[in-house]
């Protein structure tokens, strides 16, 4: 029979790679409880018109979207991102109600059928956070602090950070009909995908990634000239709250982002050497969302990451889990190792046992391949109430009374918490 596999631009995760992921995640975790954040699980599929009234149909995600029909004909969508769920459960729950600024952080699966490439999967992890309430440009400054914050706890350096205004609904519309004018010369030669653009949403014309289309498009405004009064304070206000965190930037003013969300600031982290994708994480606020999902008018700012890029640009090895302790028996005492494995795990110490007898020298050898500190040996010392301890790295072993064992274990683990509690064996 023919093997099933799974799906074209989908992973299994497992061994190192799952630990990479959950180490990314626990890091992740940390760094938002440290700024205030609380997390939120949306589903991973929502009402088609939630995406499609945020992140926009006609956009690069909007096309790129899983979308079926359900028994009864309702029209479903899997999250090609979770900004737009976020904000739906926000109105859905009224959190408005309950506090000034709502702070969210999501983890979880995406999906997106594009073509698959390195750092770019159909069903792919995001984490990322929404503050909801809060018109502040120091939030903005502070979004983008948590968010060099989490690269730098995960070991990730030699990125650019590009932030830029795209300003309030009024500056878009000017811009918008800026590039209009001008994109009707060159509007022949641009790729499809633009061209489609300027029907649709010129200033995405800005954010092609084909080389031709970058270069032609040089003519056209970006958004330095542009700004309202309102938007250039903001933006200044902005910048300066970033120099007050000395955090390094580089204004780009034809950053535009992907999505028809945004409004005001935008930021990218860039880094070179991943590929076509060298976006590792970007956000900025979308003040109009939460109004055009249907809620009341609040603004929002938030941020969000692709695991798998991540993974391609830290440089650092995450540790290794290592057991505590490896527990190797004659076979004549399984019953005793059984018993001791599960005294020690319900102590909190991690151990590993193979049920299947295995030679003496089989089970040493999978101790030290498995990295274990101790290995205890359960041999006929046992008869005399004895159990040989092994400590792995020293290679020195030494016999120690039965009773003592989990005492001893713990006090090693542990040596700066001696009252941690000792559980007897029963
Ligand atoms: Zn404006
Ligand atoms: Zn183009």
């Amino acid at each position: 029979m023919e093997r099933i596999k799974a799906p074209k631009g989908t992973a299994d995760i497992f061994g190192k790679e799952a630990n990479l992921y959950r180490y990314i995640e626990d890091v992740a975790r940390s760094i938002f409880d440290i700024y205030g954040y609380c997390e939120i699980r949306t589903p991973i599929f929502e009402e088609k018109s939630v995406f499609t009234r945020s992140v926009g149909e006609e956009t690069e995600i909007g096309k790129q979207m899983y979308t079926f029909a359900d028994k009864k004909q309702r029209l479903l969508s899997l999250r090609p991102e979770n900004t737009a769920g976020v904000i739906r459960s926000y109105i859905e729950h009224s959190l408005y109600s309950s506090s000034k600024c709502t702070k969210l952080y999501y983890l979880g699966p995406m999906f997106r059928y594009e073509r698959p490439q390195a750092g770019r999967m159909r069903q792919f992890y995001q984490l990322g956070t929404e503050a909801i309430g809060s018109h502040s440009p120091l939030l903005d400054a502070e979004v983008i602090a948590m968010a060099l914050h989490l690269l730098s706890e995960l070991g990730i350096n030699g990125y650019q950070l590009k932030i830029n205004s795209i300003g309030c609904r009024k500056c878009q519309q000017t811009h918008t009909e800026q590039i209009l004018l001008e994109v009707k010369k060159i509007k022949e030669r641009l790729c499809s995908d633009c061209q489609e653009r300027a029907e649709k949403n010129p200033r995405r014309i800005l954010d092609c990634k084909n080389k031709a289309c970058q270069e032609m498009t040089k003519c056209l405004p970006d958004t330095s000239s542009l700004l309202c009064k309102d938007c250039k304070d903001l933006f200044s206000e902005m910048i300066h709250s970033m120099e007050l965190l000395e955090i390094d930037y580089i204004i780009d003013p034809r950053l535009v982002r992907g999505l028809d969300y945004y409004s005001k600031t935008v930021f990218e982290i860039q880094k070179e050497g991943l590929g076509a994708q060298n976006t590792i994480a970007a956000g900025g606020r979308y003040d109009y969302l939460v109004e055009e999902l249907g809620g009341p008018s609040v603004p929002a700012v938030g941020f969000s990451a692709g695991l798998e890029r991540l993974i391609l640009s830290m440089d650092r090895n995450i540790p290794e889990q290592e057991p505590d302790i490896y527990i190797a028996y004659l076979s004549d005492y399984l019953e005793e190792a059984f018993l001791l494995a599960n005294t020690l795990r319900k102590n909190c110490l991690s151990c590993l046992i193979d049920l299947e007898p295995k030679s003496l020298k089989n089970q040493l050898k999978e101790a030290s391949s498995k990295a274990a500190t101790w290995t205890v040996i359960i041999g006929d010392e046992i008869k005399n109430g004895k159990i040989v301890l092994k400590d792995m790295k020293r290679e020195k072993q030494l016999e120690i009374k039965e009773e003592k064992i989990i005492e001893w274990l713990i006090k090693r683990k542990n040596p700066a918490d001696p009252l941690y509690p000792v559980k007897k064996r029963r």
